[in-house]
Parts: structure tokens; sequence; C-alpha cells
């Protein structure tokens, strides 16, 4: 018997097995979910990359649907709910693991940092989450839950992180008011704040080394997170397990940030 034997969830933001939504989607097939998945359109409808690439990953696991869906869109959005309502008939969780800045501006200091590629990023990695549970407030069941990433950068200044800890700032935020919204519907919002991991949208930060290093000498747990842990994390929050749990960050970052000076053994070096 599987925790999620006959719960029914979509998924948004598997790119690759390096995503986190991978990591979590994992675990929580191998509980038993049924699960839909979205991609990011493909440019190029004769060479579809983006497909090929999530559905090379999520048909092995009995993907019942995948579909192209643009989070900037508002009628990919409703098509992804109508193509999950028409195969699921209610939904149990909804994961949106979803973020983008432009280069320019996510390299950038805040300072310097553009009115249109802030919009973009904005309207991609806060935004996205009001517009998914909009739709998904019709179809989840009471007891039903939502789950989001964030990082550590939008509740503390973290240089080279810029502008992407403010859209980070709006989302937790964001989980919070959904969370008091939808609480009466019997529907839980909640984030996790994950230490770094290699994925795709972590190599356009940067400095992943030198993050993963400080992580290794200054966290609690002297080291960083697995994909595998985050992945643990993520099939709590949306389960039953959770079911007390609402409008929470849950830092699953080795304890990194509750650290506010340096070990012991590092002081005075
Ligand atoms: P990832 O594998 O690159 O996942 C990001 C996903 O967002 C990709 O699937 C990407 O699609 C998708 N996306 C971007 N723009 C979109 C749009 N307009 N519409 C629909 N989907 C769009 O990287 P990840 O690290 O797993 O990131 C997932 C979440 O975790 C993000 O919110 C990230 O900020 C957060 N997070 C990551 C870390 C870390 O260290 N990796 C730590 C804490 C929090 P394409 O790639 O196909 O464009």
């Amino acid at each position: 018997m599987g925790m999620f034997d006959g719960k029914k969830g979509m998924v948004f933001g598997i790119a690759n097995d390096h995503s986190i939504a991978w990591a979590i989607t994992e675990k929580l097939h191998a509980e038993g979910a049924e699960m839909g998945f979205t991609h990011i359109p493909d440019k190029d409808p004769a060479r579809p990359r983006m497909e090929r690439r999530l559905r090379k990953l999520v048909e092995p696991i009995g993907a019942k649907v995948i579909m192209p869906c643009d989070v900037q869109k508002e009628e990919d959005i409703d098509a992804a709910f109508a193509a999950a309502k028409e195969t699921f008939g209610e939904l149990d969780f909804v994961l949106h693991s979803i973020a983008y800045a432009p280069m320019d501006d996510l390299k950038g200091l805040v300072v310097n940092c553009s009115r249109d590629g802030f919009k973009l990023a904005m309207d991609i990695s806060a935004y996205s989450l009001i517009a998914l549970a909009q739709r998904a407030q019709h179809i989840l069941k009471p007891g039903g839950s939502i789950l989001t990433l964030t990082y550590l950068g939008g509740e503390k200044v973290i240089p080279g992180y810029n502008m992407m800890g403010i859209c980070k700032a709006a989302l937790e935020s964001t989980t919070e008011y959904l969370a008091s919204e939808m609480g009466p519907m019997g529907i839980r919002v909640n984030a996790i704040s994950a230490g770094p991991l290699k994925t795709l949208s972590s190599s356009a930060v940067g400095e992943f080394d030198l993050m993963l290093k400080l992580y290794e000498d200054f966290s609690p747990m002297r080291r960083g997170v697995t994909p595998e842990e985050v992945g643990k994390s993520g099939l709590y929050l949306l389960s039953d397990l959770a079911s007390g749990v609402t409008g929470e960050t849950l830092h699953v970052d080795g304890g990194y940030h509750i650290m506010g000076g340096p070990p012991v053994e590092l002081q005075g070096k």
C-alpha cells in the first residue's frame, strides 16, 4: 500500500532528471500517485526537444497527461487544467516548480535591473503560482495540497541571487496569502526552501560550487542537501502526513538558514 494510492496530481516544472520536480515526482510515484505533467512549449514543433525530454522521463512511470504549458499564457494554463479535469476528474495535489529571469537581469545588480526583466521574472516565478492555484481551486479535493519551491535568497540577501531573491520573497508571501484564502476550501499551500542543487536553473545563477562550500562549512549538518532529501520533504508536504501544515516555508537546507555567523571552529580564521 502506497501513501498516494488513488491520489492524482499535476506537476509543473520538470525540465530533465536533475529538476527538483523530478526528485519529488519519483517519490510520489513510488507511493502510488498518478500524475500529469507539463513542459515549456517547443519553439519548433518539428523538433519537440522539451516534449521528448519530458516524455522520456515520465512515460515509464505511467504519465496520464503530457502537454505544453507556458505559465505566461492563460490559455495554456486553462488547457492544462482542462486536461487534468478530463483525465482525473478531481486532483489531490499540484506541484509548482518553476522560475525564470532574463540572464542580464539575473547576473546584474538589482539596482540595475530592467523594468521588463523584473516583470517577466515576477510573472513566471511568482504570479504563476497564483495562476495555477486559480484553476486548481476548482478541481482540488478538500484535503488537497499545493507545493512550490523557493530559496533562502527570498528571506536574506544572497549576493549573486539578486532579483530572483525578490521574486522568491513575493512567492513566499503569495504562498501565505493563498494558504489563508484556500484553507477554508480544505486546500493547503506550502513551500520548500531548498538548499542549492545542481539543475538547469541553478546553473544560470552561477557560483554553485562556492554556494555548496558555504553549506558544507556553515550549515549545522556541514553538508549540502540531496535531491532525494528535497523529494522526501515534498512528498511529506503533499501528503496527509502534513494535513495540519499550511502557509509554511519548510527549509530543506541542512539547517543553513538558522546560522547568523560562522561555526565555532571557523571563528577567527
Ligand atoms: P529546472 O530543472 O530548470 O526547473 C525549472 C523549470 O521551470 C523548468 O522546467 C523550466 O522549463 C520551467 N519554466 C521556466 N519558465 C517557464 C514558463 N514560462 N512556463 C512553464 N515552465 C517554465 O530547475 P530547478 O532547480 O529544479 O528549479 C525548480 C524550482 O526550484 C525553481 O522555482 C527554483 O527557483 C527552485 N529552487 C531551486 C534550487 C536549486 O538550487 N536548484 C534551490 C531552491 C529553489 P524549461 O527549462 O524547459 O524552460
